[in-house]
């Protein structure tokens, strides 16, 4: 007969795909129960209930359970993770919550992910955040892309940070009234290739959250490095209300892992805003945004040509939607702002400003 403990040792073979880590050593095993005829039966936690990674789990479950010798069957359920157990998940993946205060001042937040590079992903952060700048929003832009970061080059944003005086990182001013920052800024050399490992990616993810001094913005947008679930974690868990948009090229395989993006963001919880279609035209076709907004229910926010415009405006350092407003990538982006805007939370900024601030400058002599 197997035993419990043989049964357990075979399942830390069993790895989630995304936190890299055993089902054993992260305690997503819930009960393994053995009958006499040597059929086993494993109940595994997961993060949430639509996890699209269950048939990952069911198949290597079965698979490791079932070379345990004298296993005659195995059967693999599911149930949930309660949110004490969610907390202690993040105390063995040494992640906590971000301190309370920072990112106060911060509206929202919108992550920009597409799961496979070269897609875009930059070009239509950068852009998005000058047009809702340009239509009055207080905006920040965080490149968490740590190993294809390309937003300073993007907003001709380079140099070094300044340390406030309570010892703060200032993000850059870039161009459009954006402020930005990147780990280009900490960087020796502009092209320096750096490796990051999870943990010290993940560190350097809640350092830009928690030691920088955004201020007062309405949006804050982060441009996610391509393709990792780790990422898409330590952002749902440091900012649980955070939104997701997607963006995709209208190719059958880029929205393909665009959808494995956006499931992934699914499983933690994080809220999907919409889908941009990048680079539409006679090159790569159109419509690919249009089947991944349909496919997961969530609207098109905009669809962004191919154009020569764009890229020569991208690679100037300079925002298309700022030096030619009327460019029809310009306009598409400013319609894809415009959705943002609708779909999320505005403050009346009169409102929101302290009483007596904006009153500045010389004061008039006065007689005694
Ligand atoms: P990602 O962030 O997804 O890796 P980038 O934003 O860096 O992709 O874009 C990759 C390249 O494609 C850049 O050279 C960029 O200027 C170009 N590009 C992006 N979108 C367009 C577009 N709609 N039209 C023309 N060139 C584009």
């Amino acid at each position: 007969m197997p035993t419990d403990n043989e049964i357990r040792k075979a399942l830390e073979r069993v790895i989630d795909p995304e936190l890299r880590r055993s089902i054993v050593e992260l305690g997503m095993v819930r009960a393994i129960d053995i009958s006499d005829g040597g059929a086993v039966h494993v109940t595994v936690s997961l993060t949430t209930a639509g996890c699209p990674i269950r048939n990952h789990f069911t198949e290597a479950v079965a698979r490791e359970a079932g070379s345990v010798p004298g296993v005659t069957a195995v059967d693999v359920a599911f149930d949930v993770l309660s949110d004490a157990e969610k907390a202690s998940l993040q105390k063995t993946l040494g992640r906590g919550t971000l301190p309370a205060g920072a990112l106060a001042q911060v509206s929202n937040v919108l992550c920009i992910g597409s799961g496979k590079g070269g897609v875009g992903k930059s070009t239509v952060t950068a852009n998005l955040a000058a047009a809702l700048a340009a239509t009055g929003r207080r905006v920040g832009v965080l490149d968490a892309d740590v190993w294809g970061y390309s937003i300073p080059r993007m907003l001709g944003v380079h140099g070094r940070p300044r340390v406030s005086a309570d010892r703060k990182i200032l993000p850059l001013d870039a161009v459009g009234d954006v402020k930005a920052i990147s780990i280009e800024h900490f960087l020796e050399g502009r092209d320096q290739a750096i490796t990051w490992r999870g943990p010290m990616l993940h560190k350097a993810i809640r350092q830009f959250l928690e030691d920088v001094e955004w201020g007062q913005l309405d949006y804050l947008l982060i441009d996610l490095p391509p393709g990792t679930g780790d990422v898409t974690m330590t952002l749902a868990q440091l900012l649980p209300h955070s939104k997701f948009v997607i963006v995709t090229t209208p190719q059958d395989a880029a929205q393909k892992v665009a959808r494995r993006a956006a499931e992934t963001a699914m499983r933690y919880d994080i809220e999907l805003l919409g889908v941009i279609e990048n680079m539409y035209g006679d090159i790569f076709g159109e419509g690919g945004g249009q089947h991944l907004a349909d496919e997961l229910d969530i609207p098109l926010l905009g669809k962004i040509p191919l154009t020569e415009a764009l890229r020569r405006a991208s690679d100037a350092g300079r925002p298309i939607v700022i030096d030619d407003p009327d460019a029809p990538a310009s306009q598409a982006f400013f319609h894809a702002s415009r959705g943002i805007i609708a779909a999320t939370p505005q403050d009346i900024r009169v409102l929101a400003e302290p009483v007596g601030a904006g009153i500045s400058g010389t004061p008039l002599p006065m007689a005694p």
